[in-house]
């Protein structure tokens, strides 16, 4: 049996970031870029008011100054002249210094008379002043490939001047559930079929980690019908499958996906929830047979499927947030294999405490509803009230 950092790292092994393209910075949210970005603009380009008020040389400021107004300049102007020594301008946020001026006095800390300002104390040389390139010197890197794009970075783009962005492609991932039992949504389901899950939450899961998720459809478990759909996934670039890899007669996924053209490995993988998991490629497109029980496969793709789908979208962070918790009850993982509980995480006085959202079977979606995170325990463990929890972090904490 593997340990999941070792089936991890056989996948990841096998996956590697898909291509380009170069798409609007305006429609570049949550995507991944792939190049550096090299400024050629200095911001701001030249010094500046940070302060409705006055440009002063500081040399002329102290208690009682009096300084001739001798202009205007707002932003969006320029400054008709230079100030020299025991001169003023009127200066609004944003516009650009005159030459010679050093430094601004805003405008609440000046008297005004006709034509005139007189200070109430001495200014420190470049006060409310932003100096030119205080933010970006032309030629600085400001942002590094794998950096994923949001509003502050999309903001720093369109600053720079850069209307298009060059990012990785999203990963199109096709979801195939497998099994004689599925009434798939929009069915009643019948005497002994159940409904089908699994689609919904892993096309869920794939959005969740920025890729574009198609649908299959639900399979017989039947050869030809699992292989059919396996084909007709030729463009997708992964694919994701579940139920039908254990062991049993109608567990035909594996051959299904070998008579597709797929090269295979077959892991036992020491966790629980989850069963073994397929993993493969196929015309070198990844392939997942994950397990059929709805929070198995939940579990599965978390550990397994999100990484790789994050690799080949071109992340450089493939893991969720772990954080060190409170156990606020007992939590107990008997038997041999690390579990991966699920537990709801609730602020205490220091950090977080977690409990378990209640029972822990594979069929029961409502505890991964429940869930914050996924509490790592180790085998034969049990973790008393007030003991310490490494949970794997799924939502915003609350
Ligand atoms: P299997 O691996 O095919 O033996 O499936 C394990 C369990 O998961 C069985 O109880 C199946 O009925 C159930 N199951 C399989 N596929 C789905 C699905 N798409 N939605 C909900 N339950 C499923
Ligand atoms: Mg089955």
């Amino acid at each position: 049996m593997l340990t999941v950092e070792e089936a991890l790292d056989a996948i990841l092994s096998r996956v590697s970031a898909l291509g380009t393209e170069r798409v609007d910075v305006v429609g570049a949210w949550g995507r991944v870029l792939a190049e550096p970005v090299v400024s050629r603009r200095e911001i701001p380009p030249w010094p500046n008011s940070s302060m409705d008020g006055y440009a002063v040389r500081a040399e002329d400021t102290g208690r009682g100054a009096a300084l001739a107004v001798v202009g205007r300049v707002e932003a969006g102007g320029l400054p008709a002249r230079a100030i020299g020594r025991g001169e003023a301008m009127r200066i609004f946020t944003g516009a650009p210094l005159p030459e010679g001026a050093d430094t601004v006095v805003p405008q609440e800390d000046v008297d005004t008379g006709a034509g005139r300002i007189a200070l109430r104390g001495a200014l420190e040389r470049a006060a409310f002043v932003r100096p030119r390139g205080e933010d970006v010197r032309v030629g600085d890197r400001v942002l590094e490939p794998g950096t994923v794009l949001t509003a502050a970075e999309i903001g720093l783009l369109a600053t720079l001047g850069f209307g298009q962005v060059r990012v990785y492609r999203r990963p199109r991932v096709a979801i195939l559930s497998t099994g004689n039992e599925l009434a798939d949504l929009g069915t009643e389901p019948g005497l002994g079929q159940i409904p089908n899950t699994n689609t919904y939450t892993l096309m869920a899961q794939v959005l969740e980690a920025g890729a574009d998720p198609v649908s299959l459809g639900v399979a017989s478990d039947r050869l030809e019908a699992i292989e059919e759909r396996v084909r007709a996934a030729r463009d997708a670039d992964v694919l994701v499958s579940s139920a039908g890899v254990s062991v049993g007669e109608l567990d035909l996924v594996r051959d299904a996906l070998t008579n597709a053209g797929a090269e295979l490995h077959l892991w036992r993988v020491s966790m629980r929830p989850g069963k073994p998991i397929t993993f493969g490629s196929l015309a070198g497109r990844a392939v997942f047979g994950l397990p059929g029980n709805p929070v198995s496969a939940m579990v599965t793709f978390e550990l397994f499927v999100r990484p790789a789908l994050l690799k080949l979208a071109g992340r450089r962070r493939l893991t969720r947030p772990r954080m060190r918790v409170r156990a606020l009850a007992p939590v107990s993982n008997p038997g041999s294999r690390r579990g991966y509980l699920r537990v709801q995480l609730e602020p205490i006085e220091q950090g977080l405490g977690a409990r378990l959202t209640g029972e822990q079977g594979s069929a029961i979606l409502r505890s991964m509803v429940a869930a914050d995170g996924l509490a790592v325990v180790p085998p034969d463990t049990v973790v008393p009230s007030g003991g310490d929890l490494e949970v794997i972090v799924l939502r915003e904490l609350p």
